[in-house]
């Protein structure tokens, strides 16, 4: 236990140190001077963006829609910034300079207007993949195995199943928005859909590996859990994002939930218990590519986006998990009854 408590805590401070370099990038002297100039001349070099000009030529801002000037202000801006960060890291390459993170993020190609393809194609993936495992849930729930007679199903954790199959696809299909332009409010949702699909699958391996089914019980212990994701999701978006609090809380949330199934999968005697190993070994590794991040090889893939793409293959195992447990407690509770019939 005490090594445990140890490896959480290195994982803690670790995520602290790695967010405190966050961006050095914007803190360089001519980066934020190409920024400057090019918000006020809308060119870099000979490149220049009509963005950051038409405002001025269509009239006083009054006449505009507040919106629409909103949305080409944060053009200009992003023009800017994304062009003079591709001109000093070119010079940084030439002296041989490691990249440097700019804005809390690594220096990424741009495809298509996409700021971080990778992580896009990755999040779709991801999203894909939660909708697949969903569904496949829900018909071998109703359509493969026997159900009550008033039609609803024996295993007892489907509800819960449910709600987390909504919060995930929920909270993929943000992130495919956010890695695709990164602004204030995409930025806001994709924490907080990230925060309460963490927060909720904690509320479900608590329940789940402590077979908890009566509703009082989950209602007691569910009720502190939702509170404080409800408390900390209002802090970031209406009193400080801390992106270095906010990462603690997340992985405290994740590691608490994965120590949770490897008790359960130790002292258990589920029939799939294997699949249970490999989401939690593997979980826990992937965590650390998002501790110990390094800079997008090729300009494209950085640690984030290699860890949105291993969560792939273990969402998959983890929804065949999810209907494995489905079939097993459901054979089981016939089991029960056929037993108490004789
Ligand atoms: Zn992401």
């Amino acid at each position: 236990m005490v090594d445990r408590l140890w490896t959480v805590l290195l994982l803690v401070l670790s995520c602290i140190v790695s967010f405190s370099y966050a961006s050095l990038g914007d803190k360089d002297p001519s980066y934020r001077a190409c920024v400057g100039e090019c918000e006020v001349s809308g060119c870099v070099g000979k490149l220049c963006f009509p963005q950051c000009n038409s405002s001025s030529n269509v009239g006083p801002w009054y006449t505009q829609e507040p919106l629409y000037l909103q949305w080409q202000k944060w053009g200009c801006q992003g023009d800017c910034r994304y062009h003079c960060m591709v001109n000093r890291e070119k010079e940084r390459e030439t002296l041989g300079q490691p990249p440097l993170k700019y804005h809390g993020k690594w220096p990424f190609k741009r495809l298509l207007g996409i700021q971080e393809p990778a992580s896009v194609a990755f999040s779709v993936l991801n999203l894909a993949m939660h909708f697949y495992g969903w569904l496949s849930f829900f018909i071998t729930l109703y359509y493969k195995l026997p159900l009550k007679q008033d039609k609803t199903a024996y295993y007892e954790y489907v509800g819960l199943w449910h709600i987390y199959g909504f919060l995930s696809m929920n909270s993929w299909f943000w992130s495919v928005v956010f890695h695709s332009r990164d602004v204030d409010i995409t930025e806001r949702l994709d924490y907080s859909s990230a925060i309460a699909v963490i927060g909720f699958s904690l509320i479900v391996s608590i329940l789940r590996t402590f077979d908890i089914r009566v509703e009082a019980t989950r209602v007691m212990v569910s009720a502190p859990i939702l509170a404080f994701v409800t408390t900390h999701i209002l802090y970031i978006n209406f009193y400080k994002l801390d992106y270095g609090w906010n990462m603690i809380v997340c992985v405290a949330m994740g590691v608490a939930q994965l120590l949770l199934w490897a008790r359960w999968a130790a002292v258990s005697r589920h029939p799939s218990n294997w699949k249970l190993w490999v989401v939690v070994i593997a979980s826990g590794l992937a965590m650390l590519l998002e501790i110990y991040d390094f800079p997008p090889y090729e300009g494209y893939f950085d640690a984030h986006s290699i860890w949105h793409a291993a969560t792939i293959p273990l969402t998959v195992l983890w929804w065949s998990f999810i209907r494995d447990d489905a079939e097993f407690r459901t054979s089981s509770l016939l089991k029960k009854s056929k037993t108490k019939a004789k």
